[in-house]
C-alpha cells in the first residue's frame, strides 16, 4: 500500500534492528486519513469473506480496526489487555508474550460481543513474532467463532511471525512489509503485495 509505506519511509524512526517507531502516525498520534485508507483496503481485500465482526488489542490496533469496521460495516472489539472493574464476568482470556514490554499477559474479551455465529477478521498494527495474534486467535477459538484472516498493517517480515500464523493455515493480509531493519535503514519486501 503505496500511501502507507511513503509514510513509513519519510516518519519512521528505526530504533534497533527488530523495532520500528511510527509514533507520529500509528502508535501515539493517530493520521485518520491514512487510517482511513488503511481501513479501506483491508475491506477490500476481505469483502468476500463475510466479516461479523473485527478483533483486535488495545491500544494501537484500535485505530485501524475501527476504520475497517467502517468500511466493512461490522462492530470491532479490542481485547482488554488490563483487567477492568467493568469487565468482570464471562471473560474469554488467552496470554500473550509482548515483544515490546517483554513480558507475559492475559487479555481478555467479553462473551457477550463473539459468538458461534461470528466470522472475525483479527486486526493489529505491526507483527513481529505472531504472539499478540495467536493470543487474537486463540480467544475467537474459544468463544466458538470462526476466522477469516489475519490484517497486519505493518509487518516485519524478517521475524517468524508471518511464517508460523501462515503455516497454521491463517490468511494473513499485511498492508506494508518490511524486509529489514538493519544499519538504520527501512527495507521493503518488493516481492510482497504491498
Ligand atoms: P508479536 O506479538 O507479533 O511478536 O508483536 C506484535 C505486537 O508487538 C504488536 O501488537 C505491536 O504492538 C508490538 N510490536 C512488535 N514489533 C513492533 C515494532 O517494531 N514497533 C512497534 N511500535 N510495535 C511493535
Amino acid at each position: 500500500m503505496d500511501m502507507l509505506i511513503e509514510k513509513i519511509k519519510s516518519e519512521g524512526i528505526v530504533l534497533s534492528p527488530t523495532v520500528l517507531k511510527v509514533d507520529s502516525f500509528l502508535n501515539h498520534q493517530i493520521d485518520p486519513q491514512l487510517m482511513h485508507e488503511v481501513g479501506k483496503e483491508f475491506a477490500d481485500r476481505f469483502s468476500r469473506s463475510g466479516i461479523t465482526k473485527i478483533l483486535t488489542i488495545e491500544s494501537s490496533g484500535i485505530a485501524p480496526a475501527v476504520m475497517a469496521g467502517l468500511h466493512l460495516n461490522a462492530p470491532v472489539v479490542f481485547a482488554r489487555k488490563r483487567k477492568s472493574l467493568t469487565l468482570v464476568n464471562d471473560l474469554v482470556t488467552a496470554s500473550v508474550y509482548s515483544f515490546t514490554k517483554e513480558e507475559t499477559s492475559e487479555i481478555s474479551v467479553s462473551k457477550k460481543y463473539l459468538s458461534e455465529k461470528d466470522n472475525v477478521l483479527i486486526i493489529d498494527d505491526f507483527l513481529a513474532n505472531g504472539q499478540a495474534a495467536l493470543g487474537l486467535a486463540d480467544i475467537v477459538k474459544k468463544a466458538g467463532s470462526g476466522i477469516a484472516g489475519i490484517g497486519i498493517v505493518i509487518e516485519k517480515g524478517f521475524q517468524n511471525g508471518g511464517q508460523l500464523l501462515r503455516e497454521k493455515g491463517f490468511r494473513v493480509e499485511s498492508l506494508a512489509i518490511i524486509d529489514s531493519l538493519e544499519n538504520g535503514m527501512i527495507s521493503f519486501d518488493n516481492t510482497a503485495k504491498n
